[in-house]
């Protein structure tokens, strides 16, 4: 557990989380009483005792991914507190969440809740955040902006400025359109789900824009010469990423060129 204090009224619980070789990390904020995400139900003791010590009043969750969400239905039971989640994903938090065994030994079980869903903004009293749709990780996704302190919580829409496998749910051509749209913003701090707190957090995700859409030029270009997916994933990533194996697929350097 690691909390930070430079940015006044916001505490944050960075947790680490492993599967085999795999080591992530994850960090909830709370931003005066607005707890933006929940945290994989894997660290679910020690979250609870954070969760015990901080003034929460609401939850917003960026989109329902078990490493978000997994704390949910505890923190409904045990605090009262209104949960906001996307309402269209309202539906499937409702069930219990059912995924392959890998993800369940890293992130725990999630169990079902019954989010509110999501306004269009959200007040803390002291801060107000405008809630943007940022399909692209997740069809289902939402950032948190808060334009007078030029501040983005952006779930896991960032996660780095370089992209080599992704999730089979994610749709790269939707990031590189979220991306665009969310430059046009005036941010400077990103909160990011696995990346932490990050200070040119514009700049950095402007660095992955340009990433993704010079892989785009060269997918496009692979295509045209009459490349299948296949051969273009296996030309761009010539080597096999564990993950890839452990997950069935579920996370793979394919998923990219597929959805690009
Ligand atoms: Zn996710």
């Amino acid at each position: 557990m690691l909390e930070l204090s430079k940015y006044k009224d916001i505490t944050i619980a960075q947790e680490v989380c492993y599967v085999a070789e795999n080591e992530t990390k994850v960090f909830v904020y709370n931003v005066g009483g607005l707890l933006i995400d929940t945290g994989p139900q894997s660290r679910a003791e020690v979250l609870e005792k954070w969760f015990s010590t901080q003034d929460i009043k609401q939850v917003a969750i960026t989109h329902n991914h078990e490493d978000h969400s997994g704390n949910a239905a505890w923190i409904q039971k045990n605090l009262n507190v209104p949960v906001y989640l996307h309402p269209k994903a309202i539906e499937y938090a409702r069930e219990e969440g059912m995924y392959p065994k890998y993800r369940q030994e890293m992130w725990g079980h999630r169990h079902a809740f019954d989010p509110l869903p999501m306004p269009e903004v959200i007040n803390t009293g002291k801060y107000s955040f405008e809630v943007l749709d940022t399909p692209g990780h997740a069809i289902y996704h939402n950032c948190f902006y808060e334009p007078n302190q030029g501040w983005l919580f952006t779930g896991d829409l960032y996660l780095g400025t370089k992209l080599y496998l992704c999730f089979f749910e994610e749709n790269i051509r939707q990031t590189i359109d979220t991306i665009e749209r969310l430059l046009k913003l005036d941010f400077d701090t990103i909160f990011c789900a696995h990346a932490g707190v990050i200070e040119n957090g514009k700049i950095r995700l402007e660095k992955k824009l340009n990433f993704l859409k010079e892989l785009q030029l060269q997918v496009i270009e692979m295509r045209k010469k009459g490349m299948t997916d296949s051969e273009i994933d296996a030309e761009i990533t010539p080597f096999d990423m564990p993950i890839t194996e452990l997950s069935s697929g579920e996370w793979s350097s394919y998923n990219i060129v597929r959805t690009i």
